[in-house]
């Protein structure tokens, strides 16, 4: 039966468990590798990323595991989602990372990992990553291309423990395509299939515009018609597939449900004392600047009126304190030549400013 999952993404079947952790914020997401051997006309990688071999843990520039390893930690992450790029184009790596994260998390660290049909994906590759604990496989399959689809049959053959799904954005004018891959899926015993809506990205919106594909009314990213042959698939499904699960997650859901959750999980792990942490999961503080006082010198004077030393930030050479008692004595700082804002961050690392107001 069709049903809406808590988040409002639509199900057929049984949630895949990636899928689970990934709603709820809690898995980190590990972009192994830009490089792909690939081209898909409608890649959402951005110029930064694609085609360079980076490797980044959530939004934090990762040198070694110990990163990735932080990272998960001030996410309060239960998984991880390795993606790329083609994460088997850097196979050591994948192997290296995976193993780090379940010696340090424990086997129940759920992680799964994106790939896409090419010459990088092989039977044997994914039987070694079974055996060192990968939990889900996602295979990203062209749906224009039927002999490319051939290699899930063997692998899910090949496999006994590790869940094997596939993975596809939603194109409208192949409606027809995806439906012909979902009975060749249900056949051949893939557990589930995870679509998304097509959405435009910086680096694939002249490819989308150039097919003739457009912007959602109301939407910052989904692509028009997209959503529309989702629902119309996952009512043909409902009828006519056995037993594959499938899961249609809207553009909406990347935002205001996963990302929202993993900023509210982080900001909570990460707080400062004086930060207060917003309903988007951001985090408010008030901050204090003078030009020619010494940090020592404003702590102090700040000291002598609110009865405690508030937080210096040594790297921002600046000094914190909680967003209403500076609206308190804000006058009396700005009286002594202090600069007084209310300023609003994610809690994520680099801690990007969002907003700033002037007191
Ligand atoms: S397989 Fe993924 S990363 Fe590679 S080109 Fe296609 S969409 Fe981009």
């Amino acid at each position: 039966m069709l049903t809406r999952t808590w988040a409002g993404s639509f199900l057929l079947g049984s949630l895949p468990q990636g899928c689970e952790y990934c709603l709820y914020g809690a898995k980190l997401v590990l972009f192994i590798t830009g490089l792909c051997d690939k081209s898909c006309w409608y890649c959402p990688l951005s110029f930064e990323k694609r085609g360079r071999d980076v490797v980044y843990a959530n939004e934090r520039p990762v040198r070694a595991i110990d990163d990735v390893i932080e990272e998960a930690e001030a996410q309060g992450a239960e998984g991880a989602g390795i993606t790329g790029g083609n994460p088997l184009l850097v196979f050591d790596r994948v192997i290296e990372y995976l193993r780090g994260l379940k010696d340090y998390f424990g086997e129940s660290f759920h992680i799964h990992l994106y790939t896409a049909v090419s010459r990088a994906l092989t039977v044997e590759k994914v039987r070694t990553l079974e055996k060192i604990g990968l939990d889900e496989l996602r295979i990203h399959l062209m749906l224009d291309n039927p002999q490319e689809w051939k290699i899930v049959e063997k692998i899910v053959g090949a496999l006994s423990n590790m869940a094997v799904g596939v993975e596809i954005p939603v194109i409208p004018d192949l409606a027809e395509d995806i439906k012909k891959m979902i009975m060749f899926l249900d056949r051949v015993g893939v557990l589930f299939l995870n679509m998304n809506e097509l959405e435009f990205s910086e680096s694939n919106s002249f490819a989308l515009k150039m097919r003739g594909y457009s912007l959602r009314k109301n939407s910052f990213s989904a692509v028009n018609g997209s959503h529309e042959a989702a629902m119309d698939i996952m009512e043909w499904a409902e009828i006519n597939v056995k037993n594959l699960s499938i899961h249609y997650c809207p553009a909406f859901i990347k935002d205001s449900v996963q990302y929202k959750n993993r900023l509210i999980r982080t900001a909570k792990r990460v707080k400062k004392r004086h930060e207060v942490i917003t309903d988007e999961g951001t985090l408010i503080k008030g901050v204090v600047i003078h030009s020619s006082l010494s940090l020592a010198e404003l702590c102090k004077y700040i000291e002598s009126i609110i009865g405690v030393s508030p937080y210096m930030d040594l790297s921002k050479n600046r000094v914190e304190l909680h967003p209403e008692l500076l609206e308190e004595i804000s006058d009396k700082l700005k009286a002594i030549g202090c600069e007084c804002y209310i300023v609003e961050e994610l809690p994520t690392y680099g801690r990007r400013q969002v907003t700033q107001i002037a007191l």
